[in-house]
């Protein structure tokens, strides 16, 4: 099930990334889309192993959440609930271009946290 390698066209700035979507719960996205957050841990594979992409150690070892967005409806059609849920998705830790190729798809939304 390897995904297919593509460069991601990530949002050059917290601007970038609010216009994308970021600023409400929904925002623009639709069921079945998927988003991304990625943090660095600050630590390295001595706390939490190599890769488990590539299986190699890492001196970064950057922690990658993957969401995807649900919508309910009520019998008569009208939206019951809808957000982001971890539900059936993949998080995992390893080097950020190893979980940045793991994405679903290239065009995904990128939220990124911890120190740059
Ligand atoms: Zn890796």
């Amino acid at each position: 099930m390897n995904a297919t390698i593509t460069h991601n066209n990530q949002p050059a700035s917290a601007e970038a990334e609010h216009k994308a979507g970021f600023a409400g719960p929904s925002g623009s996205a639709i069921p079945g889309q998927y988003r991304y957050r990625i943090k660095n841990t600050g630590y390295g594979s001595q706390r939490y192993g190599p890769c488990e992409v590539c299986k190699q150690p890492c001196s970064e070892t950057h922690l990658q959440v993957e969401e995807r967005f649900y919508r309910h409806f009520l019998p008569d059609g009208t939206v019951r609930s809808e957000g982001w849920t971890q539900y059936e998705c993949n998080s995992l830790f390893g080097h950020e271009a190893c979980l940045i190729a793991r994405r679903r798809s290239p065009n995904a939304r990128t939220e990124r946290r911890g120190r740059p």
